[in-house]
Formats: structure tokens, C-alpha cells, sequence
């Protein structure tokens, strides 16, 4: 199914959609370091997500939102069978501290200006489509809370979750007048879903290194993160011989070298490992250090790789710890598998990217985003805009204004698609 020729010429309003980036950045800034405050079911937050909810009837569509707190805008052509099931695109508004302007809110406000246009243009849909802003994806209490929830993936533990200053969520949603209880409800039915599109921006430097405006992801990165520790024997720095020391940290030295190697034999391209925090025990300068715990994130687009990585890690932790004469202990917090984009979106992306001359490559995520758990749920499709420099997570973070209308044109043509088929 292509495009038919009325609808060819349609585009997105850049200054709509830099308008509404822009505002809904002032939302949380801090005036001290320019960073966005936007946690999770935070007083800003929820404020962004009213925000949302204005500009959603602004722009005459129908607003929703269900007990996980996800917002929700609504296209329903006229006339349509109310089972006719949606195609949703969308991401998220909530940020981590100190966050830039565009992670997810990209995704939501550009959803939503795809909305507004194909309203006004009158095409005739034949399916309903709605924009979507998810509750927590970036983490205080765990991330992915809102996809989770409509793809019908929480129990009631979930409400447990702590953030860093041992809040639950559960709390968290009282203290927003919310019933935490209501989230089980927000589970939408496989068959009423059509597809999940997200715009998001890369949050790497591939993108803009290659210069170019979109990326249309094939695959998005499984991981686990296990948390490790050595123990050896903490004993005085001066009167310990060095062929006498079971030395903890000299553990964790060895197995840090190991890495490159690891990868090299039993990854892939595309694999990462990172520590990313150690402790050091009982951390006195003069003390031979009887205990380390560290971190390991391991990354890899391809699960039998990402076995193969774990059964290789352990193998190095087994060897490291009996040659320094120590034990070894690891708990794995998480196992998150890589998910693959549908290819017919994938091919519907590279077709209309082709079709709006646009510089583009297909490319994995590196990252973990709100379509890795719809992607269980619906066929799923992923565009990236680049990122200035890489840079995320950050209030440096920034995407070229003529970048961000290339990659919304993108979505927008996509969505015809999806919507005519
Ligand atoms: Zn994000």
C-alpha cells in the first residue's frame, strides 16, 4: 500500500512542534543548572503531564489517560467501527534529574503534531490513532512503569518499588491523589492494538557523526546487570606479604582486564560491558581490602549472545577468584531480552525515508526505551533523530531543528501508512 497522492504532499508544522518543546521544557527546569527536574509522579511531572493534556484538547482531540497515569490523545475517524484497532505512537514525558529537552518529549510532542496535521488535512482514516505519554520509563521507581502496565505486565509489587530516597510507588501515587490499584486496570487487549511507532532521539553519537537526520532502528538492545563481590581477607597494608594477601580488589582489577577479551570471543559487534560502580572494603588507605562490590552491565542486540556473555563472565569471575585465593558471588538484578523491530514497519521506514530523500541508516538501540515492552505486546517500529554530539541525559542534549522536522516527517508518512493499510 503506498500513500495516496492528496496525502503525498502532507508535512508537519516545525514550529508547532519547536513550540511546544520549548514550553514543555520550562516545565521542572531548574534555574540553577538549566537541567529538567521531571521524575516520575513528581509535582512537575504531573504538571507536564496536564500540560499535555491541555495541548491535547487544544488541538481538538479526544484526552484520556488510565490508572498508571499514562496520558492519551485520541483520533477517531468518524464513522469508524469503535473495534477498529489503534495504531499508537508515542514515548514518554517524565526525565531523569537533570535531564535535556527531548528525551521522550520529542516522541510525544511530535506525535502529537502528527495528529494535529493528519486531523487537518480530513484524510480518511481507517483506523484510529493515538498518541501516548508513558508514566516512569526513565526510572525512579525502576522505569518502563506505564508501558508495563498497558501491556498488562505488573502485579501488585510493582507498587514496592522504591526511589533513591526509599519512596514507594505506591506512595508516590497516593501523595498525587491517584489509586495505585487502579494501574492493574490500564492493560490494553492485544487485539485492540494495530502497532506502536516511537520517535525518540539516538542519545548516542552515530547519527550525528555520519550526518545524518534518522535512523530506523532494527533492533533494541537486550542487557543484564548482575552485582558482584570478591571476598578476600582485609588485613594490615604493611605487615601482610604480598604472596600472603587474598586482595579483593586486585580481584576485580583482573576480571576488569578480562572484558575486552570476553567480548572479542563470545560477543558480537554490538556488545557492551561496563562497570559502572565498585566499593571498595572496608576502604582504608592501609588495609589490604577484604571486600569489592561492583557492577556489570552487559549488552547485546542478540539473546543467545547475551547467554553466551553471561556463561563466559561467570567463567571469569570462577578463574579470577580462585587465582587471588578468593570467593565470588553475583546476583543477577536483571535480564531484559533484546527485542526485534517488526520488519514490516522497518521496510515501510526505509520506503518513506527513501520516499523524502532522506539521509537515514538502519541501526540498533543501544538504549532501552518504552518500545522494547510494547514490542511484546503489538508489531513495533523505532525512528531515531541524532543527537547533538551524542549527548543525553543532560541539558546539553539537542537535535538540529531541520533534523527533528526531517525525522517527524518520517513518523508522519509512517503513520499514513499504517493507518491506510
Ligand atoms: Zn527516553
Amino acid at each position: 500500500m503506498v500513500i495516496s497522492p492528496d496525502t503525498q504532499s502532507l508535512r508537519v508544522d516545525i514550529e508547532r512542534i519547536k513550540k511546544n518543546i520549548l514550553e514543555l521544557a520550562t516545565i521542572g527546569r531548574s534555574e540553577e543548572d538549566r537541567g529538567i527536574y521531571r521524575m516520575a509522579f513528581t509535582d512537575a511531572d504531573m504538571e507536564g503531564k496536564r500540560w499535555l493534556l491541555d495541548r491535547i484538547d487544544e488541538a481538538d482531540l479526544k484526552s484520556d489517560s488510565d490508572g498508571a497515569g499514562n496520558i492519551f490523545g485520541k483520533l477517531i475517524p468518524e464513522g469508524a467501527a469503535g473495534e477498529a484497532p489503534s495504531v499508537v505512537m508515542g514515548s514518554h514525558i517524565d526525565t531523569v534529574p537533570c535531564a535535556g529537552a527531548l528525551d521522550g518529549s520529542l516522541g510525544v510532542v511530535v506525535a502529537l503534531e502528527c495528529l494535529r496535521t493528519i486531523r487537518a488535512s480530513g484524510i480518511e482514516l481507517k483506523k484510529p490513532i493515538e498518541l501516548v505519554a508513558f508514566s516512569d520509563e526513565e526510572g525512579r521507581f525502576g522505569g518502563m512503569f506505564g508501558s508495563e502496565a498497558f501491556c498488562g505486565r505488573i502485579s501488585p509489587a510493582a507498587f514496592d518499588r522504591k526511589d533513591l530516597d526509599g519512596v514507594t510507588l505506591g506512595d508516590a501515587m497516593l501523595r498525587q491523589g491517584m489509586d495505585p490499584v487502579k494501574a492493574l486496570d490500564a492493560a490494553r487487549r492485544r487485539e485492540n492494538i494495530e502497532a506502536y511507532l516511537e520517535l525518540h532521539i539516538e542519545q548516542g553519537p552515530v547519527l550525528d557523526t555520519k550526518k545524518l537526520s534518522a535512523g530506523i532502528v532494527e533492533n533494541i538492545t537486550g542487557l543484564f546487570k548482575w552485582q558482584v563481590r570478591f571476598r578476600g581477607d582485609a588485613n594490615h597494608a604493611g605487615t601482610t606479604p604480598m604472596e600472603m594477601r587474598n586482595d579483593a580488589f586486585m580481584g576485580l582489577a583482573d576480571f576488569a582486564h578480562e572484558i575486552p577479551r570476553i567480548i572479542e570471543e563470545n560477543g558480537s559487534d554490538l556488545s557492551r560491558a561496563t562497570i559502572g560502580k565498585a566499593q571498595i572494603l572496608p576502604g582504608s588507605p592501609n588495609t589490604v581490602p577484604g571486600l569489592v562490590e561492583f557492577s556489570l552491565d552487559v549488552r547485546d542486540t542478540d539473546e543467545a549472545v547475551l547467554h553466551e556473555l553471561s556463561r563466559a563472565f561467570q567463567k571469569a569471575l570462577a578463574a579470577t577468584a580462585r587465582r587471588r585465593g578468593l570467593k565470588f558471588e553475583y546476583d543477577e538484578l536483571s535480564f531484559i531480552q533484546p527485542v526485534q523491530c517488526d520488519p514490516e514497519l522497518v521496510s515501510i521506514l526505509g520506503e518513506e525515508a527513501e520516499a523524502l530523500n532522506l539521509k537515514s541508516m538502519h541501526m540498533p538501540s543501544g538504549a532501552a526505551h518504552d518500545a522494547q515492552i510494547l514490542g511484546g505486546l503489538t508489531r513495533m517500529g523505532m525512528i531515531f533523530a541524532p543527537s547533538r554530539g551524542g549527548k543525553s541525559h543532560s541539558p546539553e542534549e539537542w537535535t538540529a531543528w531541520e533534523d527533528v522536522e526531517a525525522a517527524s516527517n518520517l513518523a508522519l508518512r509512517a503513520l499514513l501508512r499504517l493507518c491506510a493499510q
